[in-house]
């Protein structure tokens, strides 16, 4: 059997006359950019996500890089203020901070989730903090009760990177509802992905969401009057319009994601394996199953010989990154090991029970010879 780790293409197959149907009312308006699709799919997803606003960008970097960026214009935040993050996230997190100026604090995560971890949050704090960036990791809500209750005692802005977990949700408050503010990509591969790149910010702040609308436009909300230098970072209408179908069927890909995870869960039993840790089933929506192993080359060849892709998310910390020596001194353990020994089994909305239980019976058939 060959279990191909994405199927985006049959993923979307699966809608293709609905997507069909969006893209050509969008053809056949002759209107393309910042129409009555965008402000549509905008205010579906402020609502799907529990907010007064979203704004759709160019991709899920421009989201979390104009938030900052917003803040600093309205005075909330000045070069040179620090920002909390999880040492292991994706290397977007940590760019939308140095693109601003500003100073990331790569914090270790907690070792069971992989996401921020309050405790450390409370270690890294200095009187330089300005901001919390939690990342939910592979799907998968941060401890945001309690790390909204840090930003509350200490007065931080908090923005959540959102761009793996639509949907996910403690007791009902979803992913981008929880921070001052939220990004969010679309990127084909993300759990709601478009046909292209595609972003948005979500938040409940009147007076960021003004700043955000001019400054993904040129820093213009009336044509050829521009109020700050902006940027062009807009989400389009063939993307917006798409996205709207898409988010349609969130819901139940997201269950079919869980109901997934589950036969992982429970069907793979292997001494080299360590399973992901579940805090409550509706906090997580799996954009990633992510297993660790101290054997991780011998196991990904071993799945590989069978028919099974796998990928790794992600191979080199952000510290070890060649973009950032001014990182390198860091000592991150956990992050460090974590990057050693993380893999990414077959996860979506398209792949079945069968092929599941497929992926856990060739798990549970290796034996390193470490
Ligand atoms: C995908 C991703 C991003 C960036 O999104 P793009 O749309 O690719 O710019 C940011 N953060 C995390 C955690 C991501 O997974």
């Amino acid at each position: 059997m060959n279990v191909p780790f994405l199927d985006l293409k049959a993923i979307n197959q699966g809608c293709r006359e609905q997507l069909i149907e969006a893209m050509t009312q969008v053809l056949d308006s002759g209107w393309y950019i910042q129409g009555k699709s965008l402000e549509a799919f905008e205010q579906r997803f402020a609502e799907y996500c529990g907010t007064q606003y979203c704004l759709g960008v160019a991709n899920g970097l421009d989201a979390l890089t104009l938030t900052l960026r917003a803040w600093k214009i309205m005075g909330k935040l000045q070069v040179g203020d620090e920002v909390i993050v999880p040492a292991n996230t994706y290397i977007a997190s940590i760019l939308a901070i140095s693109e601003n100026g500003l100073v990331p604090v790569l914090v270790e995560p907690d070792s069971q989730t992989f996401n921020l971890c309050p405790e450390n949050v409370k270690r890294a704090l200095t009187p330089k903090t300005r901001v919390l960036l939690p990342v939910h990791l592979y799907g998968q809500l941060a401890d945001m009760p309690a790390l909204l209750d840090i930003a509350t005692e200490h007065q931080l802005l908090v923005l959540e990177d959102s761009a793996q977990a639509h949907g996910a949700a403690i007791a009902g408050r979803k992913a981008g509802g929880w921070g001052d503010a939220s990004g969010f990509s679309f990127y084909p591969g993300k759990n709601l992905g478009a046909l292209g790149d595609a972003g948005a910010i979500t938040t409940s702040d009147p007076a960021l969401y003004d700043v955000l609308k001019a400054l993904r436009n040129y820093g213009s909300h009336e044509k050829y009057k521009n109020i700050f230098q902006g940027v062009n970072s807009r989400l389009d209408e063939m993307q917006a319009a798409i996205l709207s179908v898409k988010l349609g069927l969130l819901d139940s890909q997201t269950a079919h994601r869980q109901h997934i995870a589950e036969v992982y869960l429970n069907n793979i039993v292997c001494d080299e394996i360590t399973l992901p840790t579940l805090v409550r089933s509706e906090q997580h929506v799996w954009h990633l199953f992510v297993i660790r192993t101290a054997n991780r080359e011998a196991l990904q060849r071993h799945l590989a010989d069978n028919g099974v892709q796998t990928l790794i998310h992600y191979p080199i910390p952000p510290h070890k990154q060649q973009a950032y020596p001014g990182l390198q001194h860091l000592e991150l353990p956990i992050t460090e090991e974590i990057h050693e020994q993380v893999l990414s089994l077959p996860m979506g909305p398209t792949l079945t029970v069968e092929e599941a239980l497929y992926v856990a019976k060739v798990c549970n058939s290796f034996v390193s010879k470490g």
